[in-house]
């Protein structure tokens, strides 16, 4: 199978200045269809670095990488910007949604920029992308009128309205609350589960183990780089976290 993600001895460094930066120092990976990796590592290690690099935002300064089996290492701004569109979804920590904009309209906007899509047609599919995360009786809500766990998942309906082949997650629960995050990590478990593939950053170890292998960077190289031995399931994890919040409430 072609890897989605194939990059070998990747390297960037940024010029601060006078000072070089090494925030990559020669990565290789390769992520199968179908893999869910979470990046964990501390902070500085170069895991946003990778990732702007892995999402077309960047190119870096030496290496290869294949997206999907094409180098997209050496293409300019304009082609990036292409396979970013169309390849791609991203989904942030702080969701980055547009504050007065219904969360339709937030989902079918990544329609407006790629291949032409017919009016009627954006539509059906935001509503269906909507639906998917559970939001179909939300369409017509601003942000302001959705918790950070239904604005998150209006963010995750429009990285994949554009059936992007990866996704990529920074940090996307690092905002909301225990209960939340399990379900949002539920979320990207359903999509993981029908093919889709994700690279996820967490900080937090408990949220790497809803990934299926687990990627340690340190000092801008992979530290390690292993299977995820006993998965966290989130329909378990959140009947285990209402169990204890009944018990909670008894006692
Ligand atoms: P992480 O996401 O693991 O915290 P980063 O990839 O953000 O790590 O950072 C890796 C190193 O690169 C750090 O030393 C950081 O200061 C540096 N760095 C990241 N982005 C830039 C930039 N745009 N310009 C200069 N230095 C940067």
């Amino acid at each position: 199978m072609t890897p989605v993600i194939s990059v070998h001895d990747l390297t960037k460094t940024y010029r601060v200045g006078e000072v070089d930066v090494r925030a990559l120092r020669g990565v290789s990976l390769d992520v199968q269809p179908g893999e869910f990796v979470a990046l964990t590592g501390p902070s500085g290690s170069g895991k946003s670095t990778f990732m702007h690099l892995a999402g077309c935002l960047d190119r870096p300064t030496s290496g290869a990488y294949l997206l999907n089996g094409r180098d997209v290492s050496s293409l300019g701004t304009r082609d990036l910007s292409r396979v970013r569109n169309r390849e791609i979804g991203f989904v942030f920590q702080g969701f980055n949604l547009l504050p007065r904009t219904t969360a339709l309209e937030q989902v079918e906007l990544p329609m407006l920029y790629g291949p032409a899509v017919a009016a009627m047609e954006r539509h059906a599919r935001a509503i269906a992308a909507l639906q998917a995360v559970g939001l179909g009786e939300r369409l017509d809500h601003h942000p302001n009128q959705l918790s950070g766990g239904q604005q998150q998942r209006v963010a995750i309906a429009r990285a994949l309205v554009n059936k992007p082949v990866l996704l990529l997650a920074d940090e996307p629960t690092g905002n909301l609350d225990t209960r939340t995050s399990i379900e949002v990590m539920g979320i990207f478990q359903k999509l993981n589960a029908e093919g889709l593939t994700i690279v996820l950053v967490t900080h937090e170890p408990d949220i790497a183990e809803y990934a299926t292998r687990i990627v340690a960077f340190r000092d801008g190289r992979v530290r390690s780089d292993r299977p995820v031995a006993v998965r966290r399931s989130a329909d378990t994890e959140l009947r285990n976290y209402e169990l204890q919040a009944a018990e909670e409430e008894v006692a």
